[in-house]
């Protein structure tokens, strides 16, 4: 078996184009000045940079960067997907000092592609979860501290994230939440899931009462009493989700501000759920990243450096 990072798109620039253009542009090249895609013209010759057209609709020339993550950044786009198959083929996650070390970039550059590379993974489906009674799973947990924060009893000094497993569809959602009680997490459940669901929590009293009328039903783990599992009422799935996330989290990022947590669990989300056990390999997954990328921008004023 060859290796997976034989393939022409990670070593050779024409290649990457071609590879990136098939997959953003599956009708065919598209302006994105004037959204034209008649009256476009590839621009050839030796000095003309890689991937050029124009677009004769506005006169305009462009590349397939244009308008995503690749955009503004010199790095160059075979690199580019080098990367993100390392990114998203890493259950864990991989830090940007691996990936400066493996792809021969700046920490810098490396963490500025690490950034650009969460902010495609970033979801944005807004559909509800659930639905024709599935089961989604909601827990919480506490992660590392937040920095500065005074150590006290209850973990307030600790990062709060709220996770919602679609045990049927093995999809993920996950938040941060400034605390966990009944006001942060009740509108995020009331938002996110399909009243046709049964939402199955543990005990904390947070989740009690109101979830059973708004819902097809509620079913409540009771940890305390040493009940894990009752049938299909348990959290083992979301918190099988948390331990990847926390392995990654501790292992590999050596935790993060709490400022960017929401761009790691964005991370973990998109691999989570598009992860092997739901039929989806290290290519597809990659490829899903990659359509991920089309009007994904982060600005140098929210990553504070440029590649
Ligand atoms: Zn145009």
């Amino acid at each position: 078996m060859a290796s997976a990072l034989s393939a022409p798109h990670f070593h050779d620039e024409d290649a990457a184009f071609a590879y990136v253009e098939a997959r953003v542009w599956p009708e065919g090249p598209t302006c994105p000045h004037c959204g034209g895609v008649e009256r476009i013209s590839k621009m050839q010759g030796k000095s003309t940079r890689k991937g050029l057209y124009k677009c004769y609709q506005c006169r305009k020339p462009f590349t397939v960067r244009m308008g995503t993550v690749f955009e503004s950044s010199h790095v160059p786009l075979h690199i580019w997907l080098q990367a993100m198959y390392l990114v998203a083929g890493s259950k864990k996650g991989i830090s940007s000092n691996q990936l400066a070390r493996t792809l021969g970039l700046t920490v810098k550059t490396a963490w500025f592609l690490s950034h650009r590379i969460r902010e495609a993974m970033r979801g944005g489906d807004l559909s509800l979860m659930g639905g024709e009674g599935g089961v989604v799973e909601v827990d919480e947990t506490f992660i590392g501290n937040i920095p500065g924060a005074p150590v006290k009893q209850g973990g307030q000094h600790k990062m709060k994230v709220l996770a919602l497993v679609h045990r049927e569809s093995g999809q993920s959602r996950a938040f941060v939440v400034d605390k966990v009680d009944r006001e942060s997490i009740i509108p995020i459940v009331m938002q996110n899931i399909d009243r046709e669901t049964y939402v199955l929590t543990d005990e904390a009293g947070h989740y009690k009462g109101q979830l059973r009328d708004v819902f097809l039903g509620h079913g409540r783990v009771n940890h305390s009493a040493g009940e894990y599992v009752r049938g299909r009422i348990h959290t083992n799935t979301v918190e099988g989700y948390f331990s990847i996330f926390k392995r990654g989290m501790r292992g590999v990022y050596q935790w993060c501000a709490e400022k960017h947590l929401h761009r790691y669990l964005a991370e973990f989300d998109f691999r989570y759920s598009n992860r092997a056990a739901l039929d989806c390999n290290d290519s597809e997954r990659a490829d899903r990243l990659l359509r991920g990328i089309v009007g994904k921008r982060l600005t140098y004023q929210t990553t504070c450096a440029r590649a």
